[in-house]
């Protein structure tokens, strides 16, 4: 039977600048949904799209602070974009992956809010990530597809986790059980900007704590306040 003894990797990438609860709550979510599957979190070294705001050191150091909240996780967080040279491209990161776990199945999960952009210029090729892997779409802002990037996803498209473990490229996951989280880090970082860390919504406490400790993201400008 194919793909039986195979295992299901689902690679969350991403800049987690920092890593929210947005966040949490997917890795919660794939494992509740995949709970065979091996979930990596795979912070980017640099990603061409846009342009990370603290040192890799600390959005690592975030990622298990904030994953301590959710003790029943069974995650890895995987270095190897940071232990590549940057950009991050996502289909070098696949490839890479590929070899390392040659009898594996690997899907890429992002947000729609990733595949809305597709067309943009940082996603260049985007359609080779199929021919290297699965991906997995999680609900976020609501999936908008350009119109050829819905006509090259839709025949791939395939009802559960459990059907990607059949091939080991080129299908879809559009997973609509996911209640989308209304939190981004642009906008923890834009509360940043105007309250205390510990006024800020959408950050785990160990996160809060960190970012208090190193004075990230501007967080110096407001005092701590008082219990
Ligand atoms: P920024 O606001 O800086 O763009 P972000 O909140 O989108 O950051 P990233 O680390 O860039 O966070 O996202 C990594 C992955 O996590 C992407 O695939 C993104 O779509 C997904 N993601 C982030 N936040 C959420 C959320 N609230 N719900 C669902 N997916 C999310």
């Amino acid at each position: 039977m194919p793909g039986k003894n195979r295992r299901l990797r689902l690679i969350f990438g991403g800049s987690f600048d920092p890593i929210h609860v947005g966040h949490l709550a997917v890795t919660a979510h794939l494992q509740q949904q995949c709970p065979d599957a091996v979930i990596h979190i795979m912070p980017n070294h640099h990603s061409p799209g846009k342009k990370e705001q603290v040192s890799a050191t600390h959005r690592l150091a975030m990622i298990k602070g904030g994953l301590t909240t959710l003790p029943q996780l069974k995650v890895l967080i995987d270095e190897t974009e940071l232990q590549r040279p940057a950009p991050s491209y996502t289909i070098d990161t696949l490839k890479f992956l590929r070899s390392r776990y040659p009898t594996d199945t690997l899907a890429w999960v992002m947000g729609d809010d990733v595949v809305n952009t597709f067309h943009q210029h940082h996603w260049d090729g985007w359609q080779k990530l199929l021919s290297e892997g699965h991906l997995y779409i999680m609900m976020r802002s609501g999936l908008q597809m350009a119109t050829d990037v819905q006509q090259f996803i839709e025949p791939r498209v395939v009802t559960s986790a459990d059907d990607l473990l059949s091939t080991t490229t080129g299908s879809v996951v559009i997973d609509t059980t996911f209640t989308p989280v209304e939190i981004s880090a642009t906008g923890i970082r834009q509360q940043l900007e105007s309250m205390p860390v510990e006024s800020v919504s959408g950050l785990a406490l160990p996160c809060k704590k960190y970012i208090r400790a190193h004075q990230l993201y501007g967080c110096e400008h407001f005092p701590d306040t008082p219990d």
